[in-house]
């Protein structure tokens, strides 16, 4: 358990039974669990390929139910006055069966959605429908958007468009009088809290998006001026995803509270103050404020923002807001699980040349006498002689002065020797720093089905991290250290740093890969942003995914999203399947023709092209 460190990620959702699999818990604490492994067995006897997205509906619930929890706790704790009205960011996670969940479970606590572009807005206006919800407008927007959002109010929805650019307010003031509809209104702020890590750019004045404190300011002289300062409801900030540390979280919602009461003194309608998103995860379960951890919870978070606006709203006697964040991290993360198997393994070959011959050449005999005398007292040294004794053999052989079959003997042996040399280094306490690499430099490479670039793009793209893990086996001992290579003929897709404590490790701990069985990993908290920024790199397409939900009797299938076809994929970049498989019949029916093929060649060709063309990107088993 702690090698991967599943206790501190996975709770409440993932842990490790006693027949050595991954179980999930969908439902925390207040339910049944399954047995990962089983489910995938299982999938996989319905026709079900690897790669395999699997979402738990239920966790989905969960994770709304404790946000709003939490909140609901806060707000009883601090007797705070205001309410609490989470939003779902679209962004996170577009896909309509996974939003639909999010409507329905959302429905007790009117929990709405956030909305960052047109097409976004098109999903939240349609999928909706709960009286009270927030349905929150954001991101760049032209007089459609804005036209859309405000007749939107005439189907009984609120949608409230927040001013991200100053350009906006004439257009909503023009388009308003238009159509004689008062417009709802927020303003997002650039606030001067540096956020931290990876998205800390998202505040500060040079921030891409917001209104600094001057332009708030002509919005609200501008909208007196229009007679419509009533429409300023909401104040809306968000200084970036998966903040690390609790005290970035303190100073922005002090500081977006003061200009919240601003606002209000200033004449506004305030009744809204929008946190954004930002609401960490922690992939490595270290609690820390490292860049892929948090060191506070959902209760601290919570509470720290409702304890912070009610202090500054009660010194300047305004009424509280309700509360909105757009927290997508927090609550999408945790619901799929991508499971993907291993195809093969390659270690470096560091078994030991059987014996030496006497005409051996002088280079490969100082190889083997390093190997036979790496002690625990001089491992340091002999990792150096033996580098510079395989260097050497190199150079000479680049000279001309040494044969294949001794630069071959040469190399071995200097793998015999890394492999001793990190069987000691590995008892130690201390690691030196030159031997640091040698991890990496022993690394077997595990290639699997599965494609970075389409399943968990961030890994690629800002060294992300996940937790990865086999989801089996996990009673015997992970006797080897890998890294993990995927599908595509790209050397970036791979995944070669893993979550270790408040760190990260170049390897990850697997098992021996036998060929005749199934070795399964699985991608866990992958479930925000990272379908919708995959990519087809190499014409790999979208995975299957299934929706389970947890019953009395056992899960239940509810949906199952076919991944995409090579047809499918192809015609992504203009292929017609038809023409590309009647390109080839003409091309076989020419060779017939001059005798290169037979018919029999000719049509098993033709079979596999055209059944290959309905098949699944990925390899089969
Ligand atoms: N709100 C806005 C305006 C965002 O840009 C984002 C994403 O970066 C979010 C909410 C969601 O943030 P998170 O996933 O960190 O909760």
């Amino acid at each position: 358990e702690n090698l991967y460190r599943i206790a501190g990620w996975g709770e409440p959702y993932f842990s490790i039974n006693a027949a050595g699999h991954v179980t999930v818990s969908p439902q925390g604490d207040r339910g049944g669990s399954l047995d990962l492994f089983e489910l995938v067995n299982a999938l996989r006897e319905r026709n079900l390929s690897l790669p395999l997205l699997i979402r738990f509906s239920d966790i989905l619930e969960h994770r709304i139910d404790r946000l709003n929890a939490c909140f609901a706790k806060a707000i009883a704790r601090y007797n705070y006055t205001g309410g609490y009205k989470g939003v779902f960011p679209v962004k996170c996670n577009q896909q309509r069966h996974l939003v639909e969940d999010i409507v329905r479970f959302g429905k007790p606590h009117q929990f709405g959605l956030e909305a960052g572009s047109k097409p976004e807005l098109m999903i939240a206006l349609a999928m909706l429908d709960t009286p009270g919800a927030m349905l929150i407008c954001n991101g760049y927007k032209d007089r459609e958007y804005i036209e859309t959002a405000m007749l939107a109010q005439k189907l009984g929805q609120s949608p409230i468009i927040v001013l991200e650019q100053l350009e906006e307010l004439p257009l909503v003031v023009e388009v308003s009088q238009s159509l004689g509809i008062q417009p709802l209104l927020g303003v997002r702020a650039k606030l001067s809290t540096k956020g931290v890590g990876r998205w800390g750019t998202s505040t500060g004045d040079r921030a891409k998006f917001g209104l600094t404190i001057p332009e708030i300011l002509q919005v609200v002289n501008q909208l007196k001026e229009a007679g419509i300062i009533n429409s300023l409801q909401l104040l809306h900030y968000h200084i970036g995803s998966q903040i690390s540390s609790i005290s970035v979280i303190k100073d922005a919602i002090l500081e977006a509270s003061k200009i919240y009461v601003e606002l209000a003194q200033l004449g506004a309608n305030m009744k809204y103050l929008d946190v954004g998103g930002g609401l960490g995860i922690d992939y490595d379960g270290s609690q820390t404020n490292f860049h892929a951890s948090k060191n506070y919870n959902l209760q601290n978070y919570a509470n720290d923002i409702i304890a912070e606006v009610k202090d500054a709203c009660s010194e300047r006697n305004v009424a509280v807001p309700t509360l909105i964040s757009e927290s997508g991290r927090a609550i999408a993360s945790h619901q799929s699980v991508l499971i993907f198997d291993v195809l093969s393994s390659s270690g470096v070959p560091s078994d030991l040349p059987p014996s030496l011959d006497i005409e051996e050449h002088p280079i490969v005999r100082n190889l083997w006498e390093t190997y036979k005398s790496i002690t625990e007292e001089n491992y340091q040294e002999a990792f150096h002689d033996a580098t510079q004794f395989k260097e050497e053999a190199l150079s000479r052989f680049n000279f001309g002065y040494l044969t294949l079959t001794e630069r071959a003997r040469a190399e071995q042996l200097y793998w015999a020797c890394c492999k001793q040399i990190l069987e000691i280094a590995r008892r130690q306490a201390y690691v030196p720093d030159d031997l640091e690499d040698l991890e990496k430099i022993m690394a077997s490479i595990y290639y699997v089905n599965l494609s970075v670039f389409q399943s968990a793009p961030d890994s690629w793209a800002i060294d992300q991290l996940f937790p990865i893990m086999p989801i089996h086996r996990l009673t015997e001992e992970p006797t080897e250290r890998g890294i993990v290579a995927d599908l595509t003929c790209d050397s970036d897709g791979k995944i070669d740093q893993f979550i270790d404590l408040r760190d990260v490790k170049p390897v990850l701990e697997l098992h021996p890969f036998k060929s005749d069985k199934p070795y399964y990993l699985g991608l866990f908290l992958g479930g925000a942003y990272q379908e919708i920024m995959g990519n087809l790199h190499n014409l790999f397409g979208d995975t299957n995914a299934v929706h389970i939900h947890l019953t009395p009797k056992g899960y239940k299938i509810e949906h199952v999203v076919k991944g995409d076809t090579m047809t499918e994929v192809l015609s992504y970049v203009q292929y017609d399947a038809e023409d590309l498989v009647e390109n080839i019949r003409r091309r076989a029916e020419q060779a017939l023709l001059e005798k290169r093929i037979t018919i029999q060649e000719s049509q098993r060709l033709l079979q596999n092209y055209e059944r290959s063309l309905g098949r699944y990107t990925y390899l089969s088993p």
